[in-house]
């Protein structure tokens, strides 16, 4: 198999799954209980948060964890209209965001909060200045993501952040940083966010497990989920300790190559931007330059049908976010593509473990599918 679709989801290494396995079986405690094996899980679950933190670059007591990025995306846009209840009802969020942004920010406007959605340009790109454009005095929440999964745009966040600052406003910044942690360098002690959703199962952790990070601008947060206390109060329900561990470790060892890993994979990128648009028919959708996601178009050759024909012969990639299983995408949607541009959109994406042999055999194969296939649009 040759797989190409790191922005969907990623290989677990074995140190990881080793990791998640002594949690589950050796150390399966309960960190609430009071006796040893409880206490050794408690002391696992702290050493998990200072390695996720240390990696985002934030104190540990400023990540709460969450079981994945789709539950800190909604906890934050809950957490910032609650701040704000009394300072408006205003957001500004972007039109390419993840579902996991823009469904519960749909929530809140049917509970009749008022949202702006930011149109990126052409190539995928949003402005501090749109930001500044849209702002009101009662805007409570402003989320941009900070790299987009299906082009693989970095977003101006630290611009954005100073663009508030200088507007006095009292609107909490969130980012989706979940395509962006460990894959484009940022620590959220800088970045000037005041809520930043990570996930793991995007840098080799398993799936279920995420975190939120919350800055000093955040003041008393309400409870996502209430209980027994868990997570500094903000998240109860007992601690996924196993996934919890493979988190940190996956973190532990991307984190460990860090430098040699990004560079690799713009070299990947690099490599095969070069071979795939040599290809006829071929070309880039928008200018990401995340180093580890590549939108490309093969005009009027259907997605699904480019997926499916490459995913018979083991290849991997996909038409766009896995998250929207056929549906056209609302990204490509909003940089108004031509219409057969559009409808031929795919997406490469690539992790530490790719090599250029990878891309050789999906520029083949890509090959090979336009010349036996009619364009069907
Ligand atoms: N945000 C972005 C930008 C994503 O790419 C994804 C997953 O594809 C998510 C949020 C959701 O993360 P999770 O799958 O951990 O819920």
């Amino acid at each position: 198999m040759i797989y190409l679709d790191h922005a969907a989801t990623t290989p677990v290494p074995v140190e990881v799954a080793d990791a998640v396995r002594n949690a589950l079986v050796e150390q399966f405690g309960n960190p609430s209980s009071q006796y040893g094996i409880g206490r050794e899980a408690k002391a696992l679950v702290a050493r998990c948060r200072e390695s996720v933190a240390r990696a985002l670059g934030c104190e540990a007591p400023r990540l709460v964890f969450t079981s994945c990025g789709t539950e800190s995306d909604n906890f934050a846009i809950r957490l910032a209209a609650w701040q704000g209840r009394h300072a408006g009802r205003h957001i500004i969020t972007t039109a390419v965001e993840h579902s996991a942004v823009l469904e519960p920010c749909r929530q809140l406007e049917q509970e009749g909060y008022s949202i702006t959605y930011l149109k990126p340009d052409k190539s995928g790109n949003i402005t501090a200045a749109q930001v500044a454009e849209a702002l009101r005095s009662d805007t409570v929440l402003v989320s941009v993501m900070l790299v987009n999964n299906e082009t693989g745009c970095v977003f101006p966040l630290r611009e954005i952040a100073d663009t508030l600052n200088a507007a006095h406003s009292k609107a909490l910044l969130h980012t989706d940083a979940v395509q962006g942690f460990l894959k484009v360098p940022f620590r959220a002690d800088t970045l000037g966010a005041d809520l930043i959703s990570i996930s793991g199962h995007k840098i080799g952790a398993p799936k279920g497990v995420g975190a939120l990070y919350l800055g000093e601008r955040v003041r008393n947060p309400r409870p996502l989920l209430a209980g027994g206390g868990q997570e500094n109060g903000l998240r109860s329900g007992t601690e996924a300790t196993a996934q919890l561990a493979g988190f940190a470790k996956a973190v532990e060892l991307r984190g460990a190559n860090l430098e040699a890993s990004l560079a690799h994979m713009a070299e990947i990128k690099a490599y095969a931007l070069e071979r795939l648009l040599a290809i006829d028919g071929v070309t880039r959708v928008g200018n990401g330059n995340a180093p580890h996601v590549l939108a490309i178009s093969l005009a009027g050759y259907p997605s699904a049908n480019v997926v499916e024909d490459l995913g018979a012969q083991g290849i991997c990639i996909s038409a766009g976010s896995a998250c929207h299983r056929g549906k056209a995408s609302h990204v490509y949607e909003a940089m108004n593509l031509p219409k057969k541009v559009k409808a031929g959109v795919l997406r490469v994406s690539f992790g530490p473990e790719t090599q250029k042999s990878d891309i050789d055999a999906l520029a083949s194969a890509l090959k090979n599918h336009r010349d036996t296939r009619f364009p069907m649009l």
